[in-house]
């Protein structure tokens, strides 16, 4: 896909992500990604360009987190013919976990993944829907190299770059396909 074809794309979601206003709390833009999902050609066409700057680029396993993140994840997994590999709540993954736990604006949250997952994992992409302020993204990096494996990337449909997720990563690629 070439940079034409990826700007064409990122309008076309610009003009269909919905905005929801104080959701899920008063002073939250939500950016709602479900109109997107909803238009099959849309959606096909969002996976390709997500996937295909990772084309050839030896990505074994591509990680998610739940639960928006599996819905782009998996299609971009099987894009690249890559292994899928789900990042859970505590409690959710029935076989034995590596855990993180990250602070939030408010407390913290831990996430998990199979500690068996990235077994023979040569490049792992991690792949979410809204990059916000990276603190999510950023803990599956960590769980990630804890599990052994070594991220070689980490890709969104949406980067609000006020939050600053970014700096986050430091040092660990993110590409977005729009940026607020
Ligand atoms: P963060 O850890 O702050 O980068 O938050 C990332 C997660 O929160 C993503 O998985 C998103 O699904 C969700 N998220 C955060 N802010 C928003 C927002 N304004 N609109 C939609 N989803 C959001």
């Amino acid at each position: 896909m070439n940079s034409d074809e990826r700007a064409a794309i990122a309008d076309e979601v610009r003009r269909t992500v919905r905005d929801i206003p104080d959701f899920p709390k008063p002073g939250i833009l939500f950016r709602d990604i479900t109109p997107v999902l909803a238009n099959p050609s849309l959606f096909g066409k969002v996976m390709v360009a997500i996937a295909s700057p990772f084309e050839r680029q030896g990505i074994t396993h591509v990680v998610s987190i739940e639960s928006r993140g599996f819905i782009l994840g998996a299609p971009v997994a099987l894009e690249l013919r890559a292994a899928f590999v789900p990042v859970r709540k505590p409690g959710r993954l029935p076989s034995a976990t590596v855990r993180e736990d990250y602070t939030l604006e408010y407390g913290t949250d831990a996430l998990e993944m199979h500690a068996d997952a990235l077994r023979g994992a040569k490049g792992v992409l991690v792949v979410d829907d809204v990059l916000a302020t990276g603190g999510t993204a950023a803990a599956t990096c960590r769980l990630v190299e804890r599990a052994g494996g070594k991220v070689f990337a980490c890709a969104f449909m949406i980067e609000l770059a006020a939050l600053g997720g970014r700096a986050r990563l430091a040092g660990t690629r993110a590409d977005s396909l729009i940026t607020y």
